[in-house]
């Protein structure tokens, strides 16, 4: 099935600046983001071609708003404003799918290295989805009025993005919205399906940044240095009691290092070494529970090994904190009503909530707040998700290398839940 939409006679007529082969097929959009992933903060390209589709299809355009940031305006009567919001921004990760459009894309990092970068959290999707969900409802103008308010939203992966975007005023400078609306591929869900949280369905994010110190010197005489290698290890196999011994077993909480840096040869004890962390919790007694442990652990860690307090461990806690994700209930029950007329009902599911963060969950905190809902939106080719089923094995999560969308069947049904969605909210 090829995705072209209905009113393509209006994207051709109204997009003189897009090229005349991607006029109207969503998957070569998709493929072309897909090939070409930017880094959170420096979605500048990915941005501008956004930009250029909405201004084609009639969108008042602001650009470069919050960083990146692209805000695009349709008004169509009077009516409520409906906020939709896609994030833009890849991961630095090497593509391992083995797709003929797979990224080989190399950019720099924030401290300057080149990596490879990837659309391993299926951003990429979501920006397609959302540019042919506006199609869509162009086409249907006729049945709805109001204001259709899109976001295309830069650094959604290190959580500045929707921050940056609510500070340079996003509910001040524009209509402020009824409902904002998001959807995010699902790496669980076969494609063709939706699913639905309704409540809590985020967690917390927190990064964080731990240095250990020591005193390095030679390998062979391990008695006249304090080893941070080794006291990493102690404090990383610590760090695994937090959430097992520490935290109430009916509380959600997560702590991952992720990252371990330290030392530069065989026989040298290097005299730092440097952890990052991913902690995940949904309650504030939880967030605040967790960093207070791993403060005090690290800490006695020092204590133990004799260190002196000049050395003991230096802990950043980032300021690209994320609160969780509240999906209004009310708002999320309407949506499941719109996804089951949109779908059939057997493709509309109750989920749980999960650990993942997205900082989408920032423009429902806003006061007075507005009623947000994200939904997933299922990504993995059938005949694969049949297999894994069958055989018993995991399926790629989101952000791995071999993460692969369907790209088709994931997007139609992306249009098809949004667009029905925002048609009945307009005329609720
Ligand atoms: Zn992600
Ligand atoms: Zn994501």
């Amino acid at each position: 099935m090829k995705i072209i939409l209905s009113i393509l006679f209006i994207f051709i007529v109204s997009t003189s600046t897009l090229s005349a082969d991607s006029d109207v097929d969503l998957i070569q959009l998709y493929k072309e983001l897909h090939l070409n992933p930017e880094l959170s903060f420096k979605e500048e390209k990915t941005s501008k071609k956004l930009a250029t589709i909405l201004t084609g299809l009639g969108f008042e355009v602001t650009e470069n708003f919050g960083g990146y940031g692209v805000v695009a305006l349709l008004k169509n009567g009077e009516g409520k404003t409906i906020m939709l919001r896609a994030d833009m921004d890849g991961l630095p990760i090497e593509e391992s799918t083995g797709a003929p459009y797979a990224s080989k894309t190399k950019s720099f990092n924030q401290v300057g290295d080149e990596v490879f970068t990837m659309h391993a959290c299926g951003h990429d999707i979501h920006m397609t989805s959302l540019i042919g969900t506006v199609v869509d409802l162009i086409s249907k103008r006729d049945q709805w009025q109001g204001n259709l308010l899109v976001i295309m939203q830069p650094a959604e992966e290190v959580s500045g993005g929707a921050r940056n975007m609510i500070k340079e005023g996003i509910f001040e400078k524009f209509p402020r919205p009824d409902f904002n609306l998001a959807l995010h591929v699902s790496a669980d869900l076969p494609a063709g399906k939706v699913g639905y949280v309704p409540g809590w369905a985020m967690a917390n994010v927190d990064s964080m940044d731990i240095t250990i110190k020591g005193v390095g010197g030679h390998g062979a005489y391990p008695h006249t240095t304090k080893d941070p290698i080794v006291m990493a290890s102690q404090l990383i196999n610590s760090l695994q009691t937090i959430v097992s011994r520490e935290i109430a077993p009916i509380e959600a909480a997560v702590v991952t290092v992720g990252s371990i840096h330290g030392g530069t040869k065989h026989n040298v004890i290097p005299s730092e070494v440097r952890l990052q962390l991913t902690l995940r919790s949904y309650t504030d007694e939880v967030r605040n529970q967790t960093i207070s442990t791993i403060r005090r652990m690290a800490r006695g860690l020092a204590q133990a090994n004799g260190l002196p307090k000049d050395s003991y461990p230096e802990i950043t806690l980032k300021d690209e904190y994320t609160p969780a994700l509240f999906n209004n209930p009310a708002l999320t029950e309407k949506l499941r009503i719109s996804f089951e007329k949109a779908l059939g009902q057997e493709n509309v599911l109750k989920l749980s909530p999960v650990m993942g963060g997205e900082d989408f969950g920032m423009y429902g905190r806003v006061e007075p707040i507005i009623p947000t809902s994200l939904f997933w939106l299922g990504a993995v080719n059938k005949k694969v998700y049949d297999t894994s089923l069958r055989e018993n094995i995991s399926l790629p999560s989101l952000h791995s290398a071999f993460f692969l969308p369907d790209p088709e069947p994931t997007i139609s049904t992306g249009v098809k839940a949004m667009s029905g969605a925002v048609v009945d909210l307009y005329q609720d």
